[in-house]
């Protein structure tokens, strides 16, 4: 049986490639973007690679545009097994200098995005007994760490974090919750000198989607290993 993944803010970096790994492995990708043309430009590079890629515009920040693309999605008879909550922005500025409107900004992509994901597409995995949710959070949400990212960025994925774990208790085991860390990434976010490549990134990520039915819930990982919070 062919499983279906949903992957946010995957036109570019880290959720485009995981959009190939994960047809790679074999799952019918929903690759989805704010921005329409960038996003079906990047489903139909991966088309032509020969991967089953189709594309949904999805703006993480608008519950109605989580809500038409879940009808649309219906529509096509299409059921999201996996969703990668991959959508991010990373604002810099240190916590004196922050204006509330990026926070809010950070606030809205990073935490709310998935919340409302989670909300639109959790259910049915819950009802049909399967369902695999990985959050691209950050070291820099780590509240064991101090919460080392920039401000805003730091505050959302600790909420992010949080989120994962108040999902991951909602629904039983048969749907597995977990957060990851990808590292420091060579992506727009990332920049050029980061050491790692967006496909070494993807590697927890679809380990994640495609957990056994005896994998781990509720955690956070790096590298196939599970970190503190
Ligand atoms: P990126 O290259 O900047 O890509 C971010 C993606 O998020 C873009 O596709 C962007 O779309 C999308 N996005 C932003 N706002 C959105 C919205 N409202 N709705 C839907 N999509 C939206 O970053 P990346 O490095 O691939 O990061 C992916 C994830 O990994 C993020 O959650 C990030 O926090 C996390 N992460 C990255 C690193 C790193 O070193 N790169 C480290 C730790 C964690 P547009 O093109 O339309 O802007």
């Amino acid at each position: 049986m062919t499983r279906t993944a949903l992957v946010t803010g995957a036109n570019r970096g880290i959720g485009l490639e995981a959009c190939r790994q994960l047809a790679l492995a074999g799952l019918a990708v929903v690759l989805t973007a704010r921005d329409p043309a960038r996003g079906s430009r990047s489903a139909a590079r991966l088309q032509a690679e020969g991967l089953e890629v189709s594309f949904e515009q999805l703006d993480v920040t608008e519950l109605a545009s989580v809500a038409a693309c879940a009808r649309r999605l219906a529509d096509r008879n299409v059921e999201v097994d996996v969703l990668v909550n991959n959508a991010g922005v990373y604002p810099t500025q240190t916590f004196f200098r922050l204006d509330e409107a990026v926070m809010m900004e950070s606030l809205q992509v990073n935490l709310l995005g998935a919340f409302r994901t989670c909300q639109a597409f959790v259910p049915g995995m819950a009802r049909r007994g399967y369902g695999r949710v990985v959050n691209v959070s950050s070291g820099g949400g780590a509240m064991t760490e101090g919460i080392p990212g920039p401000a805003a960025y730091g505050i959302a994925k600790a909420g992010l974090n949080a989120l994962t774990r108040v999902v991951a208790g909602a629904v039983g085991n048969h749907v597995k919750v977990n957060a990851m860390c990808p590292g420091w990434v060579r992506t727009e976010m990332g920049g050029p000198g980061a050491p790692r490549s967006a496909v070494e990134a993807t590697d927890t990520l679809v380990w994640l989607a495609t957990l056994p039915g005896d994998g781990p819930t509720n955690a956070f990982f790096r590298d196939r290993r599970s970190i503190p919070w």
